[in-house]
């Protein structure tokens, strides 16, 4: 028997085999098509005829493909030879996905970890690769060693939905705040090139970075404190900068919200609390007193 089986050697597929194949580990592989296993052959890796051959050549089998569709596709394929075997899904999906695939493993007798790789090709098999498990965490503590292989890793729950949570929670971080960045820069470009602006823009952006660990603490904690300013301090500001860029004739609508979520504590009495209580206004049902 093989220690690993890699199914799907796209480029992330072919990059986490060559990490296996590096470190010494018996690896088997499958492709769809199947010329794209040649290199791997050529550097140690047993090349599967079938899925289900793949599957039955190792107790530990790495899925990494396009979709969630083309996993459930291949794991119909594989029959029972999953039964006894960690399937671990690096298939990118949603949280939903991954348990879906969860439960299929169980049906099938299979151990099952979701995973999310945060890195490039590239970066597999070094530390800035950053990879994210959940799932059982029997199976994590089992398939470890081989996994720390392919990078920095973090089990990070035992809901198999966990690591995909995370995975589109961060995405939307960078999302909102690459967003808020581009707001500043139209904001300042109005009045010439925006490139001296950029460092003090990245001081601002890193007092959000210090004070995260902080902001986790008080939303745990359900107190929020005024920190830098309160509400009530925080609203006039929001106002002159609608004004602003209404003048300037950009875009307020997210504004408009914030200035919206802002004022409605303050209405309920809490415009003494700090920004950080915005998060009871984003997420009413899971904060409903
Ligand atoms: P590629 O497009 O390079 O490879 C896709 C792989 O999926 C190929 O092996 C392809 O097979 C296979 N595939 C697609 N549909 C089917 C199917 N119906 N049946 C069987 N095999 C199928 O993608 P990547 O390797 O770049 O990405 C793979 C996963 O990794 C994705 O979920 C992606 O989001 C994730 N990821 C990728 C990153 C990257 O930078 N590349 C970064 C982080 C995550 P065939 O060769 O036959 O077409």
């Amino acid at each position: 028997m093989n220690d690993v089986t890699v199914l799907g050697l796209g480029a992330m597929g072919s990059a986490l085999a060559r990490t296996f194949l590096e470190h010494g580990l018996a690896t088997t592989v499958w492709n769809r098509t199947a010329a794209k296993a040649d290199d791997l052959v050529a550097r140690g890796a047993r090349r599967a005829g079938t899925v289900a051959d793949a599957v039955a050549a190792a107790p530990l089998v790495v899925v990494c493909l396009t979709d969630h569709d083309a996993t459930e596709q291949i794991l119909e394929a594989c029959g029972d030879a999953m039964a006894g075997r960690t399937l671990v899904d690096l298939t990118t999906g949603t949280p939903e996905q991954a348990r879906e695939t969860a439960q299929w493993a169980g049906k099938h007798g299979a151990g099952h970890l979701d995973g999310v790789v945060q890195a490039g090709p590239g970066q597999i098999g070094t530390p800035d690769a950053t990879l994210f498990y959940s799932g059982a965490p029997q199976a994590f503590a089992a398939h470890r060693a081989a996994l720390e292989l392919l990078g920095t890793t973090h089990h990070v729950g035992d809901d198999a939905g966990q690591a995909a949570l995370y995975d589109l929670a961060l995405l939307g971080l960078w999302y909102d705040t690459t967003l808020a960045y581009l707001h500043a820069l139209a904001l300042v470009g109005g009045a010439g090139d925006v490139e001296p602006f950029a460092p003090f823009a990245a001081r601002q952006i890193d007092h959000v970075v210090q004070a995260a660990p902080e902001v986790a603490r008080e939303i745990r904690d359900r107190a929020y404190p005024r920190g830098p300013a309160s509400l009530t301090e925080h609203a006039p500001v929001l106002e002159h900068l609608v004004r602003l860029r209404t003048a300037s004739n950009l875009d307020t609508a997210q504004l408009e919200h914030v200035l919206s979520l802002v004022n409605r504590p303050i209405a309920a009495g809490h415009g003494a609390e700090g920004f950080t209580s915005l998060i009871e206004e984003l997420a009413p049902i899971i904060f409903a007193a």
